[in-house]
């Protein structure tokens, strides 16, 4: 039976669990029983298998057409041996890197990606907090250029993944900075950062394994003891309800676009930068 790579993520649920009672217990010994929340960590759960639903819809599209491309267009032959899937997997978090600070820059791509920052904790379980989103708002379009460097479909699809697996490990307090690690990889210290609402620490830390991308690009910030994270959005959204959650930011951003009074503001609610949009936001307020 052909393996699907699609199913990368529910084939790891086990050891994903078993961190999240790990980490449940380690708090609850520690007198800070507060960092889970029952209702939040459900809304998590129920956030992670809409994704899942959502996401397997997505590949059963872009499969076809990341196979299009690689057999058609395709600029160079990989032959599937480790150093073709280094370089896979080093194109892919590039990308990656890119999509994820588009996520916070570009309107469009925030109203999906800001259900999962819009818990106020932080725990294994916020990792699973993913918007269904995604495919409306055309992550898949991030990795196209992938097939057209070469790399076949499944592998792809396989990365993309492999690269949120990892992403699991860097959503905890538990863990605190990881010395050298925190010049090269994503650390839970380093994502705690990316969480987090204060100024100091908005709109920094996009990446996904390899945290290089953030220090070549001037977006990197550490994380202080000065500055303790405060979690969540800065627009808050106060529900634990999953589809609610995965529909507020699409709500406020299709009502906020309807009410412009011209198209050249209409445009920047839909795709502008935060600082743009709530310029206008507050413009329209009464
Ligand atoms: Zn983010
Ligand atoms: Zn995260």
């Amino acid at each position: 039976m052909k393996f699907q790579v699609e199913l990368i993520l529910l084939a790891l649920a086990p050891v994903f669990l078993l961190c999240i009672l790990w980490e449940w217990r380690f708090w609850r010994r520690r007198g800070r029983a507060g960092v889970y929340d029952w209702r939040d960590s459900l809304c998590n759960a129920c956030l992670a298998l809409l994704h899942q639903g959502a996401d397997k819809l997505a590949w059963l599209l872009a499969i076809p057409l990341y196979g299009w491309i690689y057999q058609h267009h395709r600029l160079f032959a990989f032959d599937g041996g480790w150093l073709s899937f280094f370089i896979l997997f080093l194109g892919q978090d590039f990308l990656y890197y890119w999509f994820h600070r588009a996520s916070h820059r570009v309107r469009w791509l925030w109203a999906a990606h800001s259900v999962h920052h819009s818990s106020t904790r932080m725990n294994f379980s916020t990792a699973f907090r993913q918007s269904l989103m995604y495919p409306v708002a055309g992550m898949w379009a991030f990795w196209l250029p992938l097939a057209w460097l070469g790399f076949p479909p499944e592998q792809v699809v396989a990365v993309v993944l492999l690269n949120l697996a990892f992403q699991f490990f860097v959503h905890t307090q538990a863990v605190p900075k990881l010395g050298w690690l925190e010049y090269v990889f994503n650390t839970p210290s380093i994502h705690r950062s990316h969480h987090a609402r204060n100024p100091r620490y908005l709109d920094r830390n996009y990446a996904g394994v390899l945290v290089v991308w953030d220090r070549l690009f001037g977006s990197y910030v550490e994380e202080l003891d000065s500055d303790p994270c405060e979690y969540g959005t800065v627009k808050p959204v106060n529900s634990f309800n999953p589809l609610w959650v995965s529909v507020a930011e699409w709500r406020d951003m299709l009502r906020e676009a309807w009410r412009a009074d011209n198209w050249r503001d209409r445009w920047t609610l839909l795709l502008g930068a935060p600082e743009a949009v709530a310029a206008i936001v507050k413009k329209q307020e009464p």
